[in-house]
C-alpha cells in the first residue's frame, strides 16, 4: 500500500462473496435482464431530457402539460417547467382512476396493538377531509406547516393534504425536542403545527403536545395547532390556537380537488438529521421530486400488485417520506405503517407483523439489523418469515457481517438484498441492486441508477483509480435533486457545489471497483489519517464486526504525535464482561483481517455508542470523547445524552 495523495483513501477491505440473485426472483422481476438496465442507464445519461420527458409523460398525471424538461445552470435546476401537477393527485386519484380505489393503500398497526386499513378510496377521503380543514383554519398555498406526529396514518394524511392545497410541510420527527421544533419552527416561519395529544413508546405515553406547547411559546410565526387525539391524555388547549383533529376535519366533505401545482412549488422542506452539524432544511420541488420516489421504488422495490411492502422508517425522515408515502403511493403500493418500537412488547414484535399481515418486502436500516443481532436469534426463530421475498437497507453502510446475518436468518438465503445509497438531498435512492439482476456484494450499494452519474475524485478533482476511494459527486442533474436550503442560498453553494465547479458534492467517500460496483467509505469529515494513510472508518468498523464477540463498532481517529492520528474503537460486545484479552483479540483480529496499519490503538468497550435521533453513529462526538474534549459543536440531535456521560465515565 502506497502513502496516500491528493487526499485518495486507502483501501483495506477486501470482500469478495457474490450473490446472484434467485432465478425464480429474476424470472418475474420488473427489471430482469442486464440489457434492459443498460439500454436505460445509456439513454438516460446520453439523453437525458428525451428520456426524462417520457417518464414524466407516463408516470405523472399533468393539468397542463410541461413545455421544457430540464433547465440545468449549476448549480440550478429545474425540471418539466411551467408544467402543473400535484403530488397528492398523482398519489391518490391517479390510482383510482386506474381501479385501484379498493386496494390497500394504508394498513396500519398501532403500537398497543390497534389496527386500521385504508383503501386508495378511504385516504383520499380524508386527506380532502384535512386538506379543507387546512383551508379553513386559513391555510393557502406556499403556507409552511410543520407536522410533529406519531406514526399513525393521520400523520401520512396530513402530509398528503398539505400537498393537495399547496401548503409546504416540514415533518420534525417525534423525537425532537420543543427547542429543536423551535428553531425549526422560526427557521421556516411555519404558520401551523400539526401534533397528537401524545404517543406510545414501549407502552408509555409521551405528551407531545406538552413539548409541543414549549415549542410554541418561542415560535411567534405559529397561528394555529391543530391536535390529533391519539392517547387520551390530558392536555391544555389554548383558545384561539389549538383545535383538535376532530371538531374540524370529521365534519368537511371528503371531495376536494387538488390544486394544480407548478412543477417547482416547493412540495416539502425537511431538515436533516445532523450526523455533521446544524441541521438544514433541505427543499424539494413537486414534480421531479414525485417522479423520482415513485420511479426508483419502481425499480428498486421490484414493485409487484400482490406485495405488501413495509419500510420501518419514521416519516419523520427522508426514507419516510420518499418511501412510505410519496413513492410507494404514487405506484399504487399496500404499505404496512407502524407506530411503535421494534422491541415492544418484545424483541419479536417485527418478525411478528411480518407473520401477520404476510410483509414480502421489507426495508429498515443496519442500526435496526444491529440490534436485532444484539438481541438474538431466538425472537426471529418463533416466526414464520416466508412470505419475504426482497429485503433493503439504507441509512449507513452496513457491515458485512450484519448484511450476512440479514441474508441468512431474515431472507432465509433466498431473497436479494437491495443496499440503497441516497441523502436527504438526493431525494430518492441513487445507487442500489436491482434486485432481479445484480448479483450483490455484502457491504456494495452496487451500481447507479438510471439518470445517476457519479464519478469519485481526488483533491484535485482528478479521477481516483480502483485501488483508492475519492470524494464522491454527481456530474449530471437529476429530478429529485435538492433544489436549496431553505433560506440560505450561501450554504447550499458552499456545501455543495463550491468544491468541484458544476458537481454535485455529496459528502461521502466512495470507491468504485473492477467490476463498477460501489463501495460507501463514510463521511468526508471521518476519515482518519494514520502516518499519511487515509483509512475509512466503515473498513475498520467492518473489520471489527467480522469477529464473533461484536455486535456494533464505531472507529474514529484521535490526534497522536507521532502518526497524526491514531486509532480510536469504541466497540459494543456480547461479552458482559470484557476483559483485556478480548481487547487483544481485536487488536490481533483487525490486523489480520485488513493489515497492521488499521489496527486500533484504543479499544473502548461501550454499553452503545450515541446516534442521532435516526439510528446513525455520531462519530463527531466520538472523536471528541477519544481526543479527551467535551463535545463540541450541536447535539441537538443526539438520541441519548446518557450514552455520551457514560462513554466519558470509562475514559
Ligand atoms: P446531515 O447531513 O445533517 O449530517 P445525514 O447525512 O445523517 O445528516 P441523511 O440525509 O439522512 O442525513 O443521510 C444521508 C447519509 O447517510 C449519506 O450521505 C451517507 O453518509 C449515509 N448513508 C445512507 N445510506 C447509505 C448506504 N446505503 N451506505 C452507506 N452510507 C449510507
Ligand atoms: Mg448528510
Amino acid at each position: 500500500m502506497s502513502e496516500s495523495s491528493s487526499g485518495q483513501i486507502d483501501h483495506v477491505l477486501d470482500e469478495s462473496r457474490l450473490f446472484p440473485p434467485p432465478a425464480e426472483f429474476t424470472q418475474k422481476a420488473v427489471i430482469r435482464t442486464t440489457e434492459q438496465y443498460d439500454e436505460l442507464y445509456a439513454r438516460a445519461r446520453d439523453d437525458r431530457d428525451g428520456f426524462w420527458r417520457q417518464e414524466a409523460l407516463e408516470h405523472l398525471h399533468w393539468f397542463e402539460p410541461f413545455d421544457e424538461t430540464c433547465k440545468w445552470d449549476s448549480p440550478h435546476a429545474e425540471w418539466f417547467i411551467n408544467g402543473k401537477t400535484n403530488a397528492s393527485y398523482n398519489c391518490l386519484d391517479r390510482n383510482i382512476e386506474l381501479g385501484l380505489g379498493d386496494r390497500p393503500a394504508i394498513i396500519w398497526e398501532g403500537e398497543p396493538g390497534d389496527t386500521r386499513t385504508l383503501t386508495y378510496n378511504e385516504l383520499k377521503t380524508e386527506v380532502c377531509k384535512c386538506a379543507a380543514a387546512l383551508r379553513e383554519l386559513g391555510i393557502q398555498s406556499g403556507d409552511i406547516i410543520s407536522i410533529y406526529m406519531p406514526m399513525t396514518p393521520e400523520l401520512a394524511i396530513a402530509m398528503l393534504a398539505c400537498a393537495r392545497i399547496g401548503a409546504i410541510h416540514s415533518v420534525i420527527f417525534a423525537g425532537f425536542s420543543a427547542e429543536s421544533i423551535a428553531d425549526r419552527n422560526h427557521d421556516a416561519q411555519a404558520k401551523m403545527v400539526i401534533t397528537s395529544d401524545g404517543l406510545y413508546r414501549r407502552g408509555k405515553v409521551l405528551p407531545l403536545k406538552e413539548t409541543v406547547d414549549e415549542a410554541l411559546e418561542k415560535s411567534p410565526s405559529v397561528q394555529t395547532c391543530l391536535v390529533l387525539k391519539r392517547v387520551g391524555n390530558e392536555v391544555a388547549m389554548r383558545e384561539g390556537r389549538d383545535v383538535w383533529w376532530h371538531d374540524v376535519v370529521d365534519k368537511q366533505s371528503g371531495d376536494l380537488p387538488a390544486e394544480p401545482m407548478d412543477s417547482e412549488a416547493t412540495l416539502f422542506i425537511l431538515y436533516t438529521s445532523g450526523s455533521t452539524g446544524k441541521p438544514k432544511g433541505i427543499r424539494h420541488t413537486t414534480a421531479g421530486y414525485n417522479l423520482w420516489a415513485k420511479r426508483t421504488f419502481q425499480w428498486v422495490f421490484d414493485h409487484r400488485d400482490d406485495d405488501i411492502y413495509w419500510c420501518t422508517a419514521d416519516c419523520g425522515w427522508i426514507t419516510g417520506h420518499s418511501y412510505i408515502v410519496y413513492g410507494p403511493l404514487a405506484a399504487g403500493a399496500s404499505c404496512l405503517m407502524y407506530e411503535g418500537a421494534p422491541n415492544y412488547p418484545a424483541e419479536d414484535r417485527f418478525w411478528e407483523l411480518i407473520e401477520k399481515y404476510k410483509v414480502t418486502i421489507l426495508y429498515t436500516a443496519p442500526t435496526a439489523i444491529r440490534a436485532f443481532i444484539k438481541w438474538g436469534d431466538e425472537h426471529v426463530d418463533k416466526h414464520d418469515l416466508s412470505s419475504l421475498r426482497l429485503l433493503g437497507t439504507v441509512g449507513e453502510g452496513i457491515n458485512p457481517e450484519a448484511w450476512m446475518w440479514y441474508h441468512k436468518k431474515i431472507g432465509g438465503e433466498k431473497c436479494p438484498i437491495v443496499d440503497t445509497w441516497w441523502q436527504t438531498e438526493t431525494g430518492g435512492i441513487m445507487m442500489s441492486p436491482l434486485p432481479g439482476i445484480t448479483a450483490t456484494k455484502p457491504g456494495s450499494c452496487t451500481k447507479p441508477l438510471p439518470g445517476v452519474v457519479p464519478v469519485i475524485l481526488d483533491e484535485n478533482g482528478q479521477s481516483v483509480d480502483e485501488e483508492h476511494g475519492g470524494k464522491l459527486c454527481i456530474e449530471q442533474p437529476w429530478p429529485g435533486m435538492l433544489r436549496g436550503i431553505w433560506g440560505d442560498e450561501e450554504r447550499f453553494v458552499s456545501t455543495y457545489w463550491a468544491t468541484f465547479k458544476g458537481e454535485y458534492l455529496t459528502g461521502d467517500n466512495a470507491r468504485r471497483d473492477k467490476d463498477g460496483y460501489y463501495w460507501i467509505m463514510g463521511r468526508i469529515d471521518d476519515v482518519i489519517n494514520v502516518s499519511g494513510h487515509r483509512l475509512s472508518t466503515i473498513e475498520v468498523e467492518s473489520a471489527l464486526v467480522s469477529h464473533p464477540s461484536v455486535a456494533e463498532a464505531a472507529v474514529v481517529g484521535r490526534p497522536d504525535e507521532l502518526k497524526g492520528e491514531a486509532i480510536a474503537a469504541f466497540v459494543t460486545v456480547t461479552d458482559p464482561n470484557p476483559g483485556e484479552e478480548l481487547r487483544q483479540e481485536l487488536r490481533n483480529h483487525v490486523r489480520k483481517q485488513i493489515g497492521a496499519l488499521a489496527q486500533p490503538d484504543d479499544i473502548r468497550f461501550a454499553a452503545s455508542v450515541p446516534k442521532t435521533r435516526s439510528g446513525k453513529i455520531m462519530r463527531r462526538l466520538l472523536r471528541d470523547i477519544a481526543a479527551g474534549r467535551e463535545a463540541a459543536g450541536d447535539t441537538s440531535t443526539l438520541e441519548d445524552f446518557t450514552v455520551l456521560a457514560q462513554l466519558r465515565e470509562e475514559e
